[in-house]
């Protein structure tokens, strides 16, 4: 926390302000907007996975539509397409920013079409804060009238052709889940192009009511919305945004530094200009044909026991499962970037004895 968040949190009690609407949830909207610069409009909402499910909603996802989704990813980006009744569509990822394989895409796609299927949607992913290559797969979804649904969970703050992520697809998602790079406990956002989408994830999130003194539905409604409270923490949170993406891309810094001298381990860096990564993780793919046979789990178990705690990079969707029945294009770059990566430590709140500890922990393993 920052330290303001509990000032904005006081005046939701002063002023009894304590429901799923209220100045800290306009605020919150409003500071989320002006930060990303895009001309958009913020819908506040329980949770990430929310601002997916209403996004699919309001794109038209019913049972039986086939959805694309990145394979590499948290389980949330996928689980909504299941909530529609729909099918996910997997794609593997491209070895550049471990995000969707834009040739991959277009051949599911083309799959998808042929077999009488298009595609309702596509589900990108800003994996660890990496942009996806966002002019290829906004080209290929154009190209195809396909609308992109932008999972921004992990990546507030980072930028694509200095565009803030959040804002390159058709909707957009952003996650203030417990461990993202800011917080409001739980907590997510719809960002949506027009105020009239905003409006309509707004009321799907609000149950659904239709203009009328009584309680009138006319659609399936869900109780989604943002509360109050929680968006007085987001407000405070705002305020130290810029600087918790300057400590991780600090760490960022830290790892890529110290990687450069190990033979085997790359670090998840920005391809080109282009990119901006908020760097909400550090990950490494550690290689054994050139590590003399250690592996990521060898690195795992080393820091496990230096009590440092890491872990491997998301298993693949297609991998899982629960997924295992649904179709999937591509060949095995996510799935060998599942076996050889480890997301390291972190944090914002990193202290210089931490980074040592990890060293030391480091030199131990490969140099030791
Ligand atoms: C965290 C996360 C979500 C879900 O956000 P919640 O707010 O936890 O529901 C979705 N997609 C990705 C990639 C995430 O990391």
């Amino acid at each position: 926390m920052g330290g303001t968040e509990q000032n904005y949190v006081k005046e939701a009690f002063d002023t009894n302000w304590v429901a799923p609407l209220g100045p800290n949830v306009n605020g919150f909207e409003h500071d989320l907007e002006t930060y990303l610069n895009q001309n958009v409009f913020i819908g506040a909402l329980s949770s990430g996975t929310a601002a997916i499910h209403l996004g699919l909603i309001i794109l038209g996802v019913k049972a039986g539509d086939e959805v694309i989704c990145q394979s590499m990813t948290f389980s949330a980006s996928a689980n909504p397409i299941k909530y529609q009744g729909a099918t996910p569509v997997f794609i593997d990822s491209e070895s550049e920013t471990w995000n969707m394989c834009p040739k991959a895409l277009e051949a599911a796609i083309i799959d998808c079409i042929a077999k009488g299927k298009k595609p309702k949607a596509i589900i990108a992913v800003h994996l660890y804060g990496m942009p996806f290559n966002a002019a290829t797969i906004l080209a290929v979804a154009n190209k195809y009238q396909i609308p992109v649904v932008e999972d921004s969970a992990e990546a507030l703050g980072s930028k694509y052709k200095g565009q803030k992520c959040g804002t390159l697809g058709d909707i957009g998602v952003l996650s203030f889940n417990g461990n993202k790079i800011i917080t409001t406990s739980g907590g997510g956002a719809l960002v949506a192009k027009t105020k009239k989408i905003k409006d309509k994830a707004v009321f799907f999130a609000t149950q659904s009511r239709d203009n009328a003194p009584h309680y009138q539905h006319s659609e399936i409604g869900y109780n989604y919305r943002m509360s109050n409270i929680v968006a007085g923490i987001g407000r405070g949170q705002m305020e130290v945004l810029d600087e918790h993406i300057a400590l991780r891309r600090a760490m960022h810094d830290f790892y890529a530094n110290y990687f450069k001298d190990i033979k085997g381990v790359t670090v998840l860096t920005e391809p080109n200009t282009d990119y901006f990564s908020n760097h909400w993780l550090s990950a490494i793919l550690v290689n054994p044909e050139q590590t003399d046979g250690k592996t990521r789990e060898d690195l795992r178990l080393a820091l496990d026991a230096a009590n440092i705690e890491s872990r491997p990079l998301w298993k693949p969707m297609h991998l899982q499962p629960i997924f295992a029945n649904d179709p999937y294009y591509g060949g095995t770059i996510s799935e060998s970037l599942f076996q050889n990566g480890l997301c390291l430590p972190s944090g914002s709140n990193l202290t210089r004895e931490d980074r040592d500890r990890i060293k030391a922990a480091l030199d131990a393993f490969f140099k030791g």
